[in-house]
């Protein structure tokens, strides 16, 4: 068995994973329990009505279809 990523290095693995980091980082889900409102930003924001009572989703945890 061969790990996918074990051709990398320490340090390229290191970048991969922040790549990822970045790419989450950057398509947060955001809803407000408040006024109900949704949207994407790439932080943890308040909402503009502003309640913090906001659910953040990064969006790589949502399922395909
Ligand atoms: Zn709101």
């Amino acid at each position: 068995m061969t790990e996918p990523h074990s051709y990398l290095s320490p340090e390229e693995l290191q970048a991969w994973r922040l790549s990822l980091q970045e790419a989450n980082r950057n398509n947060i889900f955001c809803y407000c329990r408040r006024c109900h409102r949704e949207w994407v930003a790439s932080d943890q924001v308040a909402c503009l009505c502003g309640s913090k009572d906001v659910e953040y989703i990064a969006c790589w945890q949502f399922p395909d279809g």
